[in-house]
């Protein structure tokens, strides 16, 4: 199934909008992407026609909302080769999905003298909860290199895996250097030595087919604001036996069996872990975005990214004094680079001024910044809306920032 871009762009309304006066090209999916009509309309359908509270009432409305909620779970679960939709838990985002793994799982795993091993192209997200967990029992972080292509040294991180590590935390897909990490074959390596695994899927899953359980990880994190659905809802996966084995994260309604002032009793996972009300229309939203997905075909999306990302990096190449950070052959369609002649802050105002959407900073990931030896990098980051001609519009606005500063 090949993808029609056209079609598919008519879907997303905001990349009919103007920008600076000029047809808006969005190159920052990476950070958030946009959503198409489907999603929106889902929302506010829910809003207007179908809206109550959860898991409570005994009335029609209540018990409908229930369903549709519970429906998204079985869909989320097919969509990524959960086993069970019971592993499924709703969360904001890959950040709380990280922060529950490293207190619920963490807390109980982790003792002194304990390794936690991480890699050098981690988001802020995966680094920060391994950190305050290292603090709280006494543990130690490592990390495993990557070379000057930004591929992740596999030796070294086998190395890493010894007798007192116990989680290997590990993202998919690296937001700043497009690397795609070879999931499984480390998978292997951490369950021959007994480490559990938490893979952050944040920029996999908006651009290939997921399926957890083939990927042989303990966890896997996503953000639906990433997979072109609201902020609000995100996913943590978990194994069942681990899920059932952890107490919860927060505490409040909804996650009890019993409770009395003497002794409260766990509801069973995933309510265990959706303490109080959550945000059951970005549930919804990620219900339709699912769908819309797979309308499209997730393999689809693959391919026309691919042409899209080979396209664009010769023609960054092109551009005198132009570096680009990250060039692993396996690589998802994100663009870092350098400008020689001036900062990427600078690079981001002036592409801004043409209608070109960029990120340009650390993006949350102050070590690899380290290791690139930048303060920052700009960023162009594609989803399988974008055209060659936004490659084009991006190339031409970088052209024009020599010029300004050459
Ligand atoms: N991990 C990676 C690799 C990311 O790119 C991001 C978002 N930039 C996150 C984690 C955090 O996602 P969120 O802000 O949705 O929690």
């Amino acid at each position: 199934m090949s993808l029609d871009v056209e079609a598919v762009r008519r879907d997303f309304p905001i990349l009919a909008t103007q920008s600076r006066g000029r047809p808006l090209v969005y190159l920052d999916s990476a950070a958030s992407a946009q959503k198409p009509r489907a999603v929106i309309d889902a929302m506010s359908d829910f809003y207007a026609e179908h809206y109550a509270n959860i898991h409570r009432g005994v009335y029609q409305l209540s018990a409908e909302a229930t369903r549709r909620y519970e429906d998204v779970r079985v869909r989320v679960a097919r969509f990524v080769g959960a086993p069970d939709p019971n592993e499924i838990v709703f969360v904001r985002n890959t950040t709380e999905a990280i922060n529950l793994v490293a207190r619920s799982f963490g807390d109980v795993q982790i003792g002194e003298g304990d390794e936690i091993v991480l890699t050098t192209m981690e988001h802020h997200s995966n680094i920060v909860p391994w950190q305050q967990l290292a603090e709280r029992r006494g543990a130690t972080i490592r990390v495993a290199r990557i070379d000057d292509e930004g591929v992740l040294d596999l030796e070294h991180l086998a190395s890493l895996l010894g007798p007192r590590a116990k989680i290997l935390a590990i993202t998919h897909v690296s937001n700043v250097l497009g690397t795609i990490n070879p999931i499984r074959e480390i998978t292997a390596l951490a369950r021959e030595r007994g480490v559990a695994t938490v893979v952050d899927g944040a920029q996999a899953v908006p651009h290939q087919t997921v399926d957890v359980a083939g990927l042989g990880c303990d966890f896997y994190a996503f953000s639906g604001h990433k997979i072109f659905g609201p902020s609000g809802a995100g996913v943590l996966w978990g194994r069942m036996e681990l899920l059932e084995a952890m107490p919860p994260f927060l505490g409040g309604g909804s996650m009890i069996e019993t409770v009395s002032f003497e002794k409260t009793t766990w509801a069973k996972p995933p309510q265990r872990f959706e303490a109080g009300t959550p945000d059951i229309a970005s549930v919804i939203g990620l219900g339709a975005t699912i769908d819309y997905l797979a309308g499209i075909g997730m393999d689809a999306i693959d391919a026309w990214e691919h042409e899209l990302l080979a396209y664009a990096t010769d023609r960054l190449l092109e551009i005198p004094g132009l570096t680009i950070h990250g060039r692993a052959k396996d690589k998802a369609a994100v663009l870092s680079f350098a400008l020689d002649v001036a900062h990427p802050h600078d690079v981001g105002t002036i592409l801004d001024a043409e209608g070109v959407a960029i990120r340009a900073g650390h993006h949350c990931a102050q070590p690899l910044m380290e290791h690139l030896g930048v303060p920052a990098t700009a960023r162009a980051s594609l989803a399988f809306y974008n055209t060659r001609e936004d490659v084009d519009r991006l190339v031409a606005a970088l052209v024009k920032t020599r010029e300004l500063f050459g």
